[in-house]
């Protein structure tokens, strides 16, 4: 069984001042839920159900430290827009409920971040989609129809905007949608985990390594302990197919960034940009930059097919110099800067573009496939399996199952692991433009 490892790279998590500890199952004990994962759908679910039933126990099981999972890996987009497939959809009817539901979901974790005073850089900054050339021009030309189509607020920029707001004259076209938020995601994960209600335990270091159904419920083994509950929730990503669910229907697809170093008063100058921003590229297989709250740049591109789910630290420094290529093209006024972190970072996909939730066997909630939109996605999901479990039929939970299929099948995994990095390196040779 293939656990998760942390590598202790991920810049998100390696700067956060200080980390509180929540200790490991240690003895066995019984309690009501069991949320198994503490990424966004772990964690969201854990608070919505507590507050559903506040007699009743749950149990937050975490394989590492809270933050440390993709969840506090990413590169901190809270995007209100439905996935550019479901964007293409011409149900209007859906993609008004995906919308709904995302800003649900960044409505629940603004009222956290509110409530406790949460220190994550949390942002209405909205996000800016753009292209480098040609090709780019024709994905944002197909993105502006998209919202257009869709009656969604956006704007077109100029080359002198965008050389005001990014400091760079690198890109040749970009649209901003005001509507999606920006957030340091391992200070938000951390956030959310220490400000749980107190009917919610949370142990870390506590991977679980077998589930197995009794007549009462189910019973979790841990290194040190088992624990019996009455259900059980999955927010666990990519291994939901390691604990034996959606085995030949999950991809698990890794990408990676790097983060610089805080930029001093005259490289900011040299800079000449604005703080607190963040694009994603309009070819998908483009780049995604961000400048943060502090100063620092994160450059994110480039997939692999994460067979063996965790980050192969040889690979590492080829990323770094990918990145760099990229960080260097837009700045070359930021030479003297470097990265100060690398790292990679693992997402579900599907190979039909569907998301799974639901409850995939009596008992046992699930959301998985999200594909690697899940900050908002997984908080709502984690939201509505709650309810789910707790019986609750509401319009959202509705909205919620009418949203989500059936991921397809797979083929084999010999298949996958020659098939899926054949694709990807055609799809990034075809981008090499947009990088
Ligand atoms: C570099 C990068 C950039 C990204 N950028 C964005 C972005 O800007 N916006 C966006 O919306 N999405 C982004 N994503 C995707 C996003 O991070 C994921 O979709 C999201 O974090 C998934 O949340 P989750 O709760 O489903 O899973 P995870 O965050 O992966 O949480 C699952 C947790 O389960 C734990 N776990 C697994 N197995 C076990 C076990 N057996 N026992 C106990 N615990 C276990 C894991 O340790 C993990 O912490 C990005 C992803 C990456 C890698």
């Amino acid at each position: 069984m293939i656990l998760p490892q942390y590598d202790g790279h991920c810049g998100w998590y390696e700067v956060l001042d200080k980390v509180s500890a929540f200790p490991p199952v240690q003895s066995n004990m019984r309690v009501d839920t069991v949320v198994i994962g503490g990424g966004f759908v772990g964690c969201a679910a854990a608070r919505r159900l507590a507050e559903n039933r506040p007699d009743e126990r749950v149990l937050l099981i975490e394989a590492l430290k809270i933050g440390q999972g993709a969840s506090g890996r990413n590169s901190g987009f809270v995007i209100d827009q439905p996935h550019k497939r479901d964007l293409e959809s011409s149900d209007n009817d859906l993609k008004r409920k995906l919308v709904t539901l995302n800003r649900q979901a960044i409505d629940y974790l603004e009222a956290q971040i509110e409530r406790y005073d949460i220190d994550c850089q949390w942002s209405h900054a909205g996000k800016y989609q753009a292209a480098v050339g040609p090709r780019g021009e024709k994905y944002l030309r197909h993105y502006e129809q998209l919202l257009k189509g869709f009656g969604e607020n956006y704007e077109t920029l100029s080359q002198q905007r965008m050389q005001a707001i990014f400091g760079t004259d690198y890109y040749s076209a970009a649209i901003f949608t005001p509507g999606g938020t920006l957030m340091q995601p391992a200070a938000l994960m951390r956030g959310l985990a220490d400000n749980m209600p107190d009917n919610v335990q949370i142990a870390e270091n506590t991977p679980v390594t077998e589930i197995s159904r009794t007549d009462s419920g189910f019973v979790l083994r841990t290194e040190q302990a088992c624990v019996k509950c009455r259900q059980l929730i999955l927010g666990t990503n990519i291994f939901t197919a390691e604990l034996g669910f959606m085995r030949d229907r999950i991809l698990p697809v890794m990408t990676f960034a790097s983060m610089t170093e805080p930029l001093s008063d005259a490289q900011m100058q040299r800079f000449g940009g604005e703080l607190d921003w963040g694009i994603t590229p309009a070819d998908h297989a483009g780049t995604t930059l961000r400048m943060t709250q502090d100063r620092r740049i994160i450059v994110r591109n480039s997939y692999r097919y994460a067979h063996d789910y965790n980050t192969p630290q040889d690979l590492l420094p080829d990323l770094r110099r990918r990145h760099r290529v990229a960080f260097d093209a837009r700045y070359p006024q930021l030479g003297d800067v470097d990265f100060e972190y690398t790292w990679g970072g693992a997402s579900s996909l599907s190979g039909n573009f569907e998301t799974y939730f639901g409850e995939i066997e009596q008992g046992i909630y699930l959301s998985c496939c999200d594909q690697s939109v899940g900050a908002a996605r997984g908080t709502i999901s984690g939201m509505m399996l709650a309810d789910m479990a707790c019986g609750k039929r509401t319009d959202m939970l509705r909205n919620m199952m009418e949203v989500s299929g059936a991921p397809s099948k797979l083929p084999p995994r010999p298949l996958l692991r020659i098939g899926v990095p054949m694709r990807m390196a055609m799809a990034r040779y075809a981008s090499r433009s947009e990088v």
